[in-house]
């Protein structure tokens, strides 16, 4: 349970009970997540997260329950949901923006034993888990449909140089997902080595870290003086998000993934934007379409996301696992098992 910043207390909690249309799903596996250790952290996301509550949003399991009135799933089945699920008729989804749903539910309790599945999110963002992947591969479906929303907002196309500032997890699945989508060329930016040589190691032509070296400088140098095709932030400050600005070349593209705090404003060059025609656009969360989208990728080892998981702990380890991953340079993802 999730009380407050840097309050997280295992306890006993009552097995949820399922109702009619709901599902039951013992869990198996559940991985840590960036946005996880920013709430923990910071614990600013106060419209999609009320405490107290059972913490975590990764996860995959078995079904053990199924609520009256389902055909699918079946019980035993492997099993992933949400962790959001949009309303389908608000003004938002009406115009197929399903990720900015006015009514959004999301789903919070993957650090936990059991998960509860609403009835909504069973119909709209459920998905059997193929049987060739493990429940820790097929709790990545989350973050990678939300990398994939943002690529393609972003307009990857083949060719492309695209420099990725951040080598968390989120920078590490945009840089595997642009390398299957064409990319000629990927820099990587971040402050700490060890998180470059994992971005070299899956791939990366090019790694920069922004606290030894100037790093338009070197992207220029690296892009023939131009700058990037496309330039993605990975990492929600606003002083990246005005660097990912002076990243791009003329015509670019700038995607501002990372989420800063509210109220945060950023500056940007006019002349830039007007004289060369600068995109900048936010991508927020994803789709039920990019959710199962992602589990393909996965499932086929399109992209490959076993290296982002570097450790493993027992859920009674939860506490353990959140001090790991903010004092460590070399995890990336921990795979927490009940
Ligand atoms: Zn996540
Ligand atoms: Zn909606």
């Amino acid at each position: 349970m999730l009380y407050g910043v840097k309050d997280l207390r295992v306890e006993d909690a009552a097995v949820p009970k399922v109702g009619a249309g709901e599902v039951l799903v013992r869990v198996k596996g559940a991985t840590t997540c960036g946005t996880d250790l920013k709430i923990f952290q910071r614990g600013y996301v106060e419209k999609i997260i009320k405490l107290p509550t059972i913490f975590g949003h990764e996860w995959a399991g078995e079904v053990v329950e199924v609520g009256e009135g389902l055909e699918w799933p079946r019980n035993g089945m492997r099993l992933r949901a949400g962790n959001s699920a949009p309303c389908l008729h608000c003004a938002m989804c009406q115009k197929g923006k399903y990720n900015l749903c006015e009514n959004m539910i999301w789903l919070w309790g993957a650090y936990a034993e059991y998960v509860k599945v609403p009835a909504r999110m069973v119909q709209v963002n459920t998905q059997e888990i193929p049987s060739q992947i493990s429940y820790l591969e097929a709790a990545i479906t989350e973050p990678l449909a939300c990398v994939l929303h943002g690529v393609e907002e972003a307009g990857v196309k083949l060719g492309d140089s695209v420099a990725i500032i951040g080598a968390g997890p989120i920078g590490l699945l945009h840089l595997l997902t642009v390398k299957k989508m064409g990319a000629k060329k990927t820099i990587v930016i971040d402050l700490v080595d060890e998180r470059l040589n994992v971005a070299a190691n899956l791939g990366a032509e090019e790694t920069i870290n922004g606290g030894r070296e100037d790093v338009v400088e070197k992207v220029r140098q690296s892009t023939a003086g131009y700058g990037a095709d496309v330039v993605i932030e990975a990492i929600g400050l606003p002083a990246t998000w005005e660097q990912a600005l002076k990243l791009a070349r003329k015509g670019g593209v700038v995607l501002e993934f990372g989420g800063c705090p509210p109220g945060t404003e950023i500056k940007v060059n006019a002349e830039q934007v007007h004289y060369g025609e600068l995109t900048v656009r936010g991508a927020f969360h994803t789709t039920p379409l990019h959710f199962r989208k992602a589990l393909d990728f996965i499932a086929s080892k399109t992209i490959d996301v076993r290296p982002l998981i570097t450790r493993e702990m027992r859920l009674e380890d939860i506490g353990k696992a959140f001090e790991v991953l903010s004092t460590s340079k070399n995890e990336i993802k921990i795979g927490i098992i009940p």
